[in-house]
Order: C-alpha cells, then structure tokens, then sequence
C-alpha cells in the first residue's frame, strides 16, 4: 500500500486537509485517534499504564485520566520513558493493524509529529501542510481559545517549520482561503494515484498551490 504521511504544525490545517481526502474516498488513519483507542477501558496499554503508574491515573468511571497522566510524567524523563514504553508498541501496532485494514488506491496516515519522531522514514511520501507561524498562532486561538502567549508555548514544543519542510515531498500552502485547498488536493489527488502504481512518477516534488 503506498502511504502518505499528512503532518504539519498544530493548527496548520491537517484535520482539514485530511477531511478532503476523505471526501475523495481516500482512507485517512489519524494517529491522535489510534492514540486514543489503544487506552480504552479493556485495552490491554491502559492495564499496563495502571500497573506502572497506580489507579491513581484512572477517573471514577475507569477511563484513562490524561491530564493527570501527563501531569505526573511532565518534568520526569524516566516516568515519560516508562510511559512511551508503554504508549509507543501500542500505537505501533494500532496503527500497523489500520494500514493492512485500508482499502483504497492509497492510504493518508495522518501523524501530527511524524518528523520529530522519525516516522517520515515509514512512509513512501511526506506531505507538509504549511502555514507561518503568525498564522498557526492565530487559528490556534480562535480554535481551542487560548491566548497568544499559550499558543506561542505549543509551538515552541514542536519541530521548527524548517525542519518539517525539509522532511516534505509536497508542501500544501494553507495561508488562503479554505476553498484554495480544494484544488490543491485535488491535484494531489491525481498525483498520489498515479504514483500509487507507477514508482517512477514519486521522482516528482509538488509545491501547491
Ligand atoms: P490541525 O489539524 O493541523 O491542528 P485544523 O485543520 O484543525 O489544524 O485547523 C486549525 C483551525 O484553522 C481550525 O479552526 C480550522 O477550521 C481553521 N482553518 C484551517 N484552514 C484554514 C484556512 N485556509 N483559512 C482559515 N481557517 C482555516
């Protein structure tokens, strides 16, 4: 299956990006999602996090308590490692399980730090959506309504803009409008598949739109 690797700063335009694919009936596996379903209640991640960690992080009602997951790991490198020892196979294989599950021409696996974790070398193709960070700020704060001062925070903890971008095969510039992305994926669209059967149109770089 060829797979594309949908990354880009938070607030850069994944989700909305990935929605387009979606609507093309192109398989879209979000990371985020799987990250989620692998601490469920009975999966067998969320008995290990209680093992290492204590009932401690569980809520009333027997679900993960995140906050306070990430609260008791943050500052601690050894209890951030245990957890990543835990979160990292579990997700591996959520994810592995997606992929042979997709049916389509391609696949979009959608993975928010593909580059800072190295798993941009895992897929055939790294599509950046690109924004500057001026923009990536202000999105941010009218999504999740934080101020400029939290938003500049969360970016800081990312990979630069350099970085990714340098990672990319095809970049989407999401600075326009929303409707400008329809024809950038579209034509991304057309590309993807060709590449899908023919190895020889992946020499290609696309800067869009
Ligand atoms: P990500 O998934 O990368 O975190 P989202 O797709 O959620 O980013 O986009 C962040 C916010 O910016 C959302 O509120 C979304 O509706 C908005 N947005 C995305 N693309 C555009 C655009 N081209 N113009 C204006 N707002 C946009």
């Amino acid at each position: 299956m060829f797979i594309v690797g949908l990354t880009g700063g938070i607030a850069s335009g994944k989700s909305t990006v990935a929605e387009r694919f979606t609507r093309l009936g192109i398989p879209v596996i979000d990371a985020d999602a799987l990250a989620r379903d692998v601490v469920e209640p009975g999966q067998p991640a969320l008995d290990q996090l209680i093992q290492t960690f204590g009932t401690d992080m569980l809520t009333p009602d027997g679900r993960l308590d995140r906050e306070r997951l990430r609260e008791h790991v943050f500052a601690k490198p050894e209890q951030r490692r245990a957890l990543d020892r835990i979160m990292h196979p579990a997700i591996g294989r959520a994810m592995q399980q997606a992929l042979q599950a997709a049916q389509g021409p391609y696949v979009i696996l959608m993975v928010p730090l593909l580059v800072e974790t190295g798993q941009h070398r895992l897929v055939n193709r790294v599509l950046v959506v690109d924004v500057p960070e001026s923009v990536q700020v202000r999105r941010l704060m009218g999504r999740d309504s934080c101020d400029e001062t939290q938003a500049k925070a969360i970016l800081g903890a990312q990979a630069s803009r350099d970085q990714r971008l340098a990672a990319a095969h095809d970049i989407i510039n999401n600075e326009g409008e929303p409707a400008t992305l329809d024809a950038a994926v579209d034509s991304l669209h057309r590309a993807y598949l060709e590449m899908a059967t023919d190895p020889h149109a992946r020499e290609r770089r696309w800067q869009l739109p």
